[in-house]
């Protein structure tokens, strides 16, 4: 398989063609409308895979005309393929440049360009929530444990509901909704900074004493 025309420049790019072929068909076509990947290919085919170079002046009748009838046979328009090379752009898989009377320029990236620049958008979580210090989400946590502490069973309120880290802190435990678990002020105070295993038999340990103590109460009240 030759990307090349025959007797045109050769490839002196870094990329093999099956190499782009499957960086085109894993990242590109996925982020793609169906039209936009047929404007997409076109222009890789003018521009890389003709002159082994990102640009390429063409106008937008061009681009409709090479792009030919749609599935419904209708024909693209003006309107459509400024609409795609908008949304090709906005996806950053081509910069517009200036216009002359031959066309537009465009410079193409390739699928490794679109794909390492899309890359930091993904990291949109470098602010993530805060589940354990943003009052409402803390709140929405204790609904969702039915405002139980997760560890005794007891009921807790707005002012003595904590929140625990299940994995903790000091072992890189995340402050997630999956992490955080509603916990009374005592089972907290016990489970501090030990893993769940570390802390389950302290946690029973007391929770057998308070139901001892909350026994003998009862029977003082029965004999009184
Ligand atoms: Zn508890």
């Amino acid at each position: 398989m030759c990307w090349a025309s025959p007797g045109g420049p050769s490839m002196t790019s870094s990329f093999s063609d099956e190499k782009l072929l499957v960086a085109i068909v894993d990242h590109v076509i996925p982020i793609l409308t169906p039209y936009e990947v047929s404007a997409y290919l076109l222009l890789l085919r003018l521009s890389w895979l003709t002159n082994a170079d990102a640009h390429v002046r063409i106008g937008k009748r061009a681009i409709a005309n090479r792009l030919g009838t749609g599935a419904r046979g209708d024909k693209a328009n003006f309107e459509q393929v400024s609409k795609v090379i908008k949304g090709l752009a906005h996806k950053r898989c081509l910069e517009v440049g200036d216009t002359t009377v031959e066309g537009t320029l465009y410079a193409v990236k390739l699928p490794s360009e679109i794909v390492d620049v899309a890359a930091p958008d993904s990291t949109t979580d470098a602010h993530p929530p805060d589940w354990f210090g943003d009052p409402d989400r803390r709140r929405e946590l204790f609904g969702r444990d039915g405002w139980q502490c997760q560890y005794c069973g007891d009921s807790v309120t707005e002012g003595s509901a904590t929140l625990d880290h299940f994995v903790p802190q000091c072992q890189d435990g995340p402050s997630t909704p999956e992490n955080l678990r509603t916990a009374c002020f005592l089972c907290n105070s016990i489970k501090a900074g030990k893993s769940y295993e570390e802390a389950a038999p302290l946690l029973l340990a007391n929770l057998r004493q308070r139901r001892m103590r909350l026994s003998s109460a009862a029977e003082d009240c029965t004999r009184r």
